[in-house]
């Protein structure tokens, strides 16, 4: 299944913002609740899969990329169908409602050639801003 650009925002949120292993077991626990029992075989594997990752990776002092990774790397430079992923805002701009007297400013979460992507402490929205010219 594609995931719609819309949609791609909140699952990178998601898997960056929130304990995701906590997630996949709360998901096992309703599909047993509503014995679901196809849908528990197969998250099963997946989260031994994810598990061991997250084990390799913090064994490496340069941790494997996850398909998470990639894809908010291809948001952030902005690489067609991610190209509206994350709006690109005025240096200061704010892509969110939040109160800067509130949460502060939005803090740099990676810088690369050409911009870099803020993100508010408040709501965690994303976006980027152009390096000036
Ligand atoms: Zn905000």
């Amino acid at each position: 299944m594609m995931l719609a650009p819309a949609g791609l925002s909140l699952y990178i949120h998601i898997v960056s913002t929130f304990d995701f292993a906590k997630l996949i077991v709360q998901l096992a626990a309703e599909f047993k609740r509503r014995d679901m029992r196809a849908h528990v075989d197969l998250l099963r594997p997946y989260y031994r899969s994810f598990q061991e990752r997250r084990r390799a990776a913090l064994r490496e002092k340069k941790p494997p990329w996850t398909e998470e990774l990639v894809i908010e790397w291809l948001c952030i430079l902005q690489i067609p169908p991610f190209e509206n992923v994350l709006p690109t805002l005025a240096v200061g701009a704010r892509a969110c409602g939040c109160d800067v007297k509130v949460v502060g400013i939005a803090m740099i979460r990676c810088v690369f050639p050409g911009g870099r992507v803020r993100e508010c402490k408040g709501c965690g929205a994303r976006w980027i801003e152009r390096a000036s010219p």
